[in-house]
C-alpha cells in the first residue's frame, strides 16, 4: 500500500494499492477485448456518453477541487478551474467523435482510393502529479472520442481524483473494461508501457522518464507522444506594456508553486527597463502569500512532496553563491502548516550562463533574470536551453514580436500574454521538451491512424501498376 500524503501538513490522506504487473496485464487484455465494440458505436453515441461524463464532472466540481487541493496543495481557485476545464475537454472531444473523416484521393481513373481513420486500439496514458485530474481527462477524453480504450496511470503521489474520474466514467455509461485507472509508481508504469498489446503511449512527465518510456516503446515499436518539461523564457523588450508583462511573469512562474511544465522560469529583460522590471517583480514577490491553499488569501501553497521541496531548496541554496538573490517571499507562519512542504518564491539575477538554475528545470517557484542589449541577444538567450516547450515575448512592436515567434525554438509562443491554453490549440515541445502534439486537429492525428484503401475500377484483368498517378513500390 502506498501512502497518499497531503503536502499542506504531511497528513496521510489515503492508502492506495498499486496495480501489480499482473493486474496491468489483466487490464490491458480486458481493454483490448472491450475496444472493438466501442469503436463500432457511432460517433454520436460516443459523444453523448462523453457529454454525460462532462455533466457529472460539472456537478462534482467542488468535491473534485477540494480533493485535488488536499492532495496537491494547489490553491482552490486553480483546482476548481482545472476541474471545469476537464469537463470542457470531455465536451470538446465529444464534438470530435462525430467529426472523424477520411479523404478520397484521386490517383487515377482506374482506382477508387480513400483513407479510413481508425483508432489505434489500447492507449496507455501516463501522467505526472502537477495537474492530476485535468491531465487524466486530457488523455482519456480524446482516446475514447476516437474509439480507443484507455488505461491511465496517475502519479503515485496523486491518484485520488483520477480514481474518482474512473467512477464518473462508469456512471456516465462508459463500458467498465474500456477504461482502467491503474494507480502505482514506476513499476506499474513500466509494466504498462512495455506491454506488447498497448498500441499508443501518451506520456506527460520528466524527460528522463520520457527517455525510459521511448526505450520501452521501441521494443514493440509502439508509437509514443512525449510531453516533457521546460525552462521557458519570457522576453521583455523596452517598449513592452510593463504592467501586463510583470503580472504575467509573476503568475507565469509562481502559480502552482512553480510546478508547471510551462513555467516561465527564465526572464530576459531589455537593459533599458531592466531595473524597473526587476524592482516591480521584487516588490510583487515579497508580497506573495505562501500558505494554506484552502485560504482565499493564499497565492501559492506547498510543493507536492518533501523531496520536491528539498530539490527546490537545494537550487536556492546553491544559487545564493552563483548569483544575486533579488527577492524572496516569506514562509507561512502558521503552526498548523509546520510539517507541510513549503518553499519561498525566490528571484535571482547576475547568474553565470552555466548556472544550474539557468539550465535545469526546478519545478519550483524560482525565477532567474538576465538582461539583453538587442534583438539578436534576446533570441540567443531565449534559445540557450536544451528545452523547447514555450516562450513569451512582450513588445508593442508587432513585427518584432512575430519575427521572434518565428525564430525562437519552442512548441508554443505567447505574444503579450502567457500561459493561455486551449483544447483547440496544438500543444507540445521540441528538444528535451519532447515530441508529438496534443489538442485540436493534432489530437485526431495522434489518436487515430489512417488506413489507405485501394479499389480497382478497371474492367477485365488489371494491367499492372503505373497507371495514372499511381506507381509500383515496396
Ligand atoms: P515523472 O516523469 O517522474 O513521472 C511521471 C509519471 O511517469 C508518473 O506517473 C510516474 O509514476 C511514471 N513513471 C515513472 N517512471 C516510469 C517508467 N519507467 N515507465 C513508465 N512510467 C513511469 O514526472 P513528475 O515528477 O511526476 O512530473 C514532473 C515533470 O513532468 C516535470 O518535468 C514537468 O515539466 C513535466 N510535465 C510536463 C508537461 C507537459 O505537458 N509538457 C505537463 C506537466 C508536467
Amino acid at each position: 500500500m502506498a501512502e497518499v500524503v497531503s503536502p499542506i501538513d504531511a497528513r496521510v490522506l489515503a492508502r492506495v494499492a498499486p496495480a501489480s504487473p499482473d493486474e496491468v496485464h489483466a487490464a490491458v487484455r480486458a481493454a483490448r477485448a472491450a475496444q472493438p465494440a466501442w469503436a463500432r458505436r457511432t460517433g454520436s453515441e460516443r459523444g453523448r456518453i462523453l457529454h454525460a461524463v462532462a455533466d457529472l464532472i460539472e456537478a462534482a466540481v467542488e468535491e473534485l477541487a477540494e480533493t485535488e487541493t488536499r492532495n496537491t496543495g494547489k490553491i482552490l481557485s486553480d483546482t476548481r478551474r482545472e476541474a471545469r476545464r476537464a469537463a470542457g475537454s470531455f465536451r470538446y472531444y465529444a464534438g470530435w467523435a462525430e467529426q472523424v473523416r477520411g479523404e478520397t484521393i484521386p490517383v487515377g481513373a482506374e482506382y477508387h482510393t480513400y483513407t479510413a481513420p481508425e483508432p489505434h486500439g489500447v492507449v496507455a496514458g501516463v501522467i505526472p502529479w502537477n495537474v492530476p485530474f485535468f491531465f487524466a481527462a486530457k488523455k482519456i477524453a480524446p482516446a475514447l472520442a476516437f474509439g480507443n480504450a484507455c488505461l491511465l496511470k496517475p502519479a503515485e503521489e496523486t491518484p485520488l481524483t483520477a480514481l474518482r474520474l474512473a467512477g464518473l466514467l462508469t456512471q456516465a455509461g462508459v463500458p467498465e473494461e474500456l477504461v482502467a485507472v491503474l494507480p502505482g509508481g514506476r513499476e506499474t508504469g513500466a509494466a504498462l508501457v512495455s506491454h506488447p498489446d498497448v498500441d499508443l503511449i501518451v506520456f506527460t512527465g520528466h524527460h528522463d522518464t520520457g527517455k525510459a518510456i521511448a526505450r520501452a516503446a521501441a521494443e514493440h515499436l509502439t508509437p509514443v507522444a512525449l510531453e516533457l518539461g521546460g525552462k521557458s523564457p519570457q522576453v521583455v523588450f523596452g517598449d513592452a506594456d510593463l504592467d501586463r508583462a510583470v503580472d504575467a511573469v509573476v503568475l507565469g512562474v509562481f502559480a502552482s508553486c512553480g510546478q508547471m511544465c510551462i513555467a516561465g522560469s527564465r526572464l530576459v529583460v531589455h537593459e533599458s527597463v531592466y531595473d524597473e522590471v526587476l524592482d516591480r517583480i521584487a516588490e510583487r514577490v515579497r508580497g506573495l502569500r505562501v500558505g494554506d491553499p484552502f485560504d482565499q488569501d493564499t497565492d501559492l501553497g506547498p510543493q507536492i512532496t518533501s523531496a520536491q521541496r528539498d530539490k527546490t531548496a537545494q537550487f536556492i541554496a546553491e544559487t545564493r553563491s552563483a548569483g544575486r538573490l533579488v527577492a524572496q517571499a516569506a514562509l507561512p507562519d502558521d503552526e498548523r502548516l509546520r510539517d507541510g512542504f513549503y518553499v519561498p518564491p525566490t528571484v535571482f539575477d547576475r547568474l553565470d550562463a552555466q548556472a544550474r538554475l539557468l539550465r535545469e528545470e526546478v519545478f519550483g517557484p524560482v525565477l532567474a533574470v538576465s538582461s539583453f542589449r538587442d534583438d539578436a541577444e534576446a533570441l540567443r538567450l531565449a534559445d540557450d536551453t536544451d528545452f523547447g516547450l514555450a516562450a513569451g515575448v512582450w513588445t508593442a512592436d508587432i513585427a518584432r514580436a512575430h519575427r521572434f515567434a518565428g525564430q525562437v525554438r519552442a512548441g508554443t509562443v505567447w505574444i503579450n500574454t502567457y500561459r493561455v491554453l486551449s483544447d483547440l490549440v496544438p500543444f507540445g515541445g521540441v528538444g528535451l521538451s519532447g515530441y508529438g502534439r496534443e489538442n485540436g486537429t493534432e489530437a485526431a492525428r495522434l489518436y487515430l491512424r489512417p488506413k489507405s484503401v485501394w479499389t480497382s475500377l478497371a474492367a477485365g484483368t488489371p494491367q499492372g501498376y503505373g497507371l495514372g498517378g499511381a506507381g509500383a513500390a515496396g
